[in-house]
């Protein structure tokens, strides 16, 4: 990217996972990575929850760069889970908070049922022993429930595990969709968050991004690790059709649990600005006026 520069320095990374959900780093572990990476702004973007926002903006603002409080929210939408990431989102918001609460509530039940389906597949596993991979109070996964394969010696990698398992496609998944596109980013931009579909090609599906976008979807993520280049080109010229903002970051969890460290899929300054932008219209839509 970079056509989008428009006179503001470096770069950001507005995808990234920590200990609060499914990555392996703390919060402050993280930004200093960011830092490290040379980046000038990054966002967390936990699953499901705001917890690591606190952490996050205080480390990131000894380390001299800027941060953007984020989250990654599971949409429901025709039995599947979608990504909507929530840029510029309150952390403190009572509706988001009631929100969050309930879409980790789903995810605890549906693990119980994923859970079911891999007993069934001859692969007996305890919810405690899912749970003891998740740090207390986190957003469980199904990263956690892969290290629990990978560690019985059913599957031999991660990779494997969603690969023949727990994998979209596979016989052990379970959506954990609850709240619709409507309902969610309703109360995302109540929040104060932005609204964007997160790595949109991993759906094959660019009517997802038209009917989110009439359910007050902002922007859609172009760059993503698993974005091929031309996935990333035909997904800025939807975003150009449709008048949706560009985002674009790393997707990083560490662990193998998504392995592009942070830095490696960047957006410019300026779609930090644009996010800005059209997270103040939201909390202002009449623009002062
Ligand atoms: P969940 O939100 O519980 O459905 O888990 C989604 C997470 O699983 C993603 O954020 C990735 O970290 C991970 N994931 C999804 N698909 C794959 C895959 N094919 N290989 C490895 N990790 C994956
Ligand atoms: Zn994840
Ligand atoms: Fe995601
Ligand atoms: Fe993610």
């Amino acid at each position: 990217m970079g056509s989008e520069d428009s006179g503001e320095e470096g770069r950001a990374d507005l995808h990234l996972h920590s200990t609060r959900s499914d990555g392996i780093h703390a919060p402050a572990e993280v930004m200093r990575m960011a830092a490290q990476a040379g980046l000038a702004a990054a966002a967390l973007a936990d699953h499901d929850t705001v917890d690591g926002i606190g952490e996050a903006r205080a480390a990131a603002s000894s380390l001299g760069i800027r941060f953007i409080p984020a989250v990654e929210v599971t949409v429901g939408f025709e039995g599947r889970d979608i990504h909507v990431l929530g840029y510029f989102v309150d952390p403190e918001n009572p509706g988001l908070a009631a929100l969050l609460v309930g879409l980790r509530r789903a995810r605890a039940e549906r693990l119980r049922r994923m859970l079911a389906r891999l007993r069934r597949l001859g692969m007996p596993l305890n919810g405690s022993e899912v749970r003891a991979q998740v740090p207390r109070g986190a957003t469980v996964g199904r990263p956690h429930l892969a290290e629990c394969l990978v560690r019985r010696g059913w599957v031999e990698s991660l990779q494997d595990a969603f690969r023949y398992y727990i994998g979209t496609e596979c016989p052990a998944y379970v959506p954990s969709t609850t709240s619709s596109p409507e309902e969610t980013l309703r109360i995302l931009r109540a929040a104060g968050g932005v609204p964007v579909l997160a790595h949109p090609a991993l759906y094959r599906d660019s009517e997802i991004i038209e009917r989110f976008a009439a359910a007050g979807l902002l922007g859609i993520e172009v760059a993503h690790p698993r974005h091929d280049p031309a996935e990333t080109a035909r997904l800025r010229k939807i975003a150009a059709e449709l008048g949706l903002l560009e985002t674009g970051g790393s997707d990083y969890h560490g662990g193998g649990r998504g392995d592009a460290p942070p830095g490696t899929q960047t957006v410019g300054m300026a779609a930090v600005s644009a996010l800005e932008a059209a997270h103040l219209q939201l909390a202002d839509p009449g623009g002062g006026k």
